[in-house]
């Protein structure tokens, strides 16, 4: 065991060591060697030191490198140090974080860190919550926890007599809600074609003179953190209109990554008024740079989560506390909140607020060099996200085309409002300027290049 670990933490340590110098793209051979982990059925053993070294000799050259600095896709922040090795360490404990009753220490750091997250978040005091798996999940869970309350509170209980014939429950979303929340009202029997959708505006922030009379029991979704602009709702005023609402209605806030904008004081004005929410959705494994997989869902009144979640059975031993078992969708499950704890433990408030602060400058700066070079930003930059064109479709298509293969960094591509683009998003804590520079090189190299090629 101890060779074996030291073998691995060695390796481990060796990639992070070199990823900056790395392709950020896999080479075409190194996937290709990827076949080697094929192959039937092992009838005999391996030693385990033999099984990781071919997975290092193997994997650790086919992997995307995202931790070094200059993966701008998707959102996918990296990985903090701390994080990193007390993600290890959770996997040694191995402890199922579904009860008390045989997760003392792990469960204890993960209330912990929930305080920490709605304190950094600025979120009530009295919300609870749990992590899961990431934002899907944290949006499932809570909207569950939004159908039971509203439902309940019509005298309906849903666990016993489903959705067939039950009061109506409204669902009102921006149009630019986040597939990952269609898909949990889609899961939880909200039909997408009865969803009332709220036109947004040119940063795809929800319009409030087009949200529409409130009418019997509601859930409104809200947004903090358009996943191709970064823009949010406002979320005072559409919160407001819910409070002052003579109807009843749950106001949901998916804030993935947007809403850790209230971690740095020059950007918590971008969220002001999501603390009015009654429940949230977001991710750890984004922004905070914890790894995969980490979510976490809060709601205001943590009593609403038992109803839709809980689970009993005579040979469970179920604690005083609200234990993960009994407001989540898993039963056993992972202590994934222990990298939380250990990512907050190590920064402080203080170095979060940085770390938020750092990406937003950074994406800043691709923006402004990108202007200059005379390439259209589509996009407001308050955040971490940027959108480029760079001239026709085709021309920006081919543009993030070459990039990815050319390895210097990484971006994907989207269509806004319309319009091709190419998207960066600047979420990993260990992205310096020199980063930047060098990507900034390396785009304008490539959209110079494509420029001249397209006559
Ligand atoms: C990433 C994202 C999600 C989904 O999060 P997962 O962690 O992938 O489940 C939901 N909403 C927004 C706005 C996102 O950016």
């Amino acid at each position: 065991m101890k060779d074996l670990l030291a073998r691995t933490a060695q390796a481990a340590s060796s990639y992070r060591a070199t990823c900056k110098d790395r392709s950020v793209t896999p080479a075409q051979a190194s996937l290709d060697a990827l076949a080697v982990l094929d192959g039937p059925l092992p009838v005999n053993s391996t030693s385990p030191l033999e099984v990781i070294e071919l997975m290092d000799r193997i994997g650790t050259p086919a992997t995307t490198v995202s931790v070094g600095g200059r993966f701008f896709g998707f959102v996918k922040g990296g990985t903090l140090p701390a994080a990193l090795a007390a993600d290890w360490l959770v996997s040694a404990w191995d402890q199922n974080s579904a009860m008390e009753i045989e997760a003392h220490g792990v469960l204890r750091m993960e209330r912990t860190a929930l305080e920490w997250t709605k304190e950094l978040l600025g979120l009530p005091a009295e919300a609870g919550g749990v992590f899961v798996t990431g934002a899907t999940m944290a949006n499932l869970t809570c909207l569950a926890a939004a159908r039971h309350k509203l439902l309940a509170d019509c005298g309906w209980d849903v666990n016993e007599q489903g959705l067939f014939g039950a009061p109506e429950i409204r669902v009102i979303v921006g149009e630019e809600a986040h597939v990952s929340v269609l898909k949990a009202l889609r899961l939880l029997g909200f039909g997408l074609a009865r969803l009332i959708r709220v036109a947004v505006d040119g940063q795809g922030r929800m319009r409030p003179q087009a949200l529409p009379e409130f009418a019997g029991p509601t859930i409104l979704c809200l947004q903090a953190g358009n996943v191709n602009t970064g823009a949010c709702d406002p979320l005072a005023e559409l919160c407001g209109k819910a409070r002052t609402a003579k109807e009843r209605v749950w106001v949901h806030i998916d804030g993935a990554f947007g809403l850790w904008a209230a971690a740095a004081p020059e950007r918590a004005a971008l969220v002001a008024g999501a603390d009015q929410a009654d429940s949230w959705a977001t991710d750890a494994h984004k922004w905070l740079n914890v790894p995969y997989d980490c979510g976490v869902a809060l709601v205001r009144d943590i009593q609403t989560l038992p109803p839709a979640m809980a689970i009993n059975a005579s040979y469970l031993q179920s604690g005083e506390r609200l234990e993960p078992l009994h407001l989540t969708p898993e039963a056993s499950r992972r202590a994934r909140g222990v990298p939380v704890w250990a990512a907050v433990k190590s920064l402080g408030r203080s170095g979060v607020a940085e770390m938020v602060e750092r990406c937003c400058r950074h994406a800043a700066s691709f923006a402004e060099g990108l202007r200059a070079a005379g390439y259209e930003v589509l996009n407001e930059v308050v955040l971490n996200q940027v959108l480029v064109s760079f001239g026709e479709p085709e021309e920006t298509l081919e543009v993030v085309q070459r990039l990815q293969a050319e390895g210097t960094c990484w971006c994907g591509s989207t269509v806004w409002q319309g319009r091709r683009a190419m998207r960066i998003s600047v979420s990993d804590w260990a992205t310096t300027d020199e980063d930047v520079t060098q990507s900034l090189e390396a785009m304008l190299r490539i959209a110079g290049e494509v420029r001249r090629a397209v006559p």
